[in-house]
């Protein structure tokens, strides 16, 4: 698969479609998932494109894992789950729907209460709560 520039996520780092700011910084850009599957489930993008964990430059990844475990901290810190997941989803077959490389940051409070996978859109003012008390416990 070719890399479409104009995915979702390109869109979102470009700053043409808004997204509920978790982090940026130079490399990488965290921000809610508009259908979460709990509460606080925060993506974490490298800047750099790059669909999947095959294409996506080495340097990028880093610098987004480096991220994804400064927003789990936070995650932690702002909701206290018990259990936070990290996933990271290669192809359709895995479950991949946007093609831009992203870790999913999930707060897990049982081992039983994961949503479905990017089905139910959230309430926005719930999401820029969730943003808010994830970037201050950052
Ligand atoms: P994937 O299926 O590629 O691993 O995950 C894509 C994620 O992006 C899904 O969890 C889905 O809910 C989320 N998503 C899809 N469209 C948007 C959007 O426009 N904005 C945000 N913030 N998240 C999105």
């Amino acid at each position: 698969m070719t890399y479409d520039k104009d995915n979702i996520f390109a869109r979102i780092v470009r700053g043409e479609i808004p997204c509920h700011k978790v982090y940026e910084d130079a490399d990488t850009l965290a921000f809610m998932d508009i259908m979460p599957q709990a509460e606080g489930h925060t993506l974490v993008v490298p800047k750099a494109a790059g669909e999947d964990i095959f294409t996506t430059p080495p340097e990028s990844l880093a610098a987004a894992v480096h991220t994804t475990q400064r927003v789990a901290r936070a995650i932690k810190k702002a909701f206290s789950p018990p259990g936070i997941m990290v996933a990271q989803l290669n192809g359709p077959a895995a479950g991949q729907s946007v093609f831009h490389l992203h870790f999913h940051v999930i707060p897990r409070y049982t081992c039983k209460d994961l949503g479905i996978h990017a089905a139910d859109p959230a309430d926005p003012a719930a999401l820029a709560a969730h943003a808010a008390r994830i970037r201050a416990a950052l």
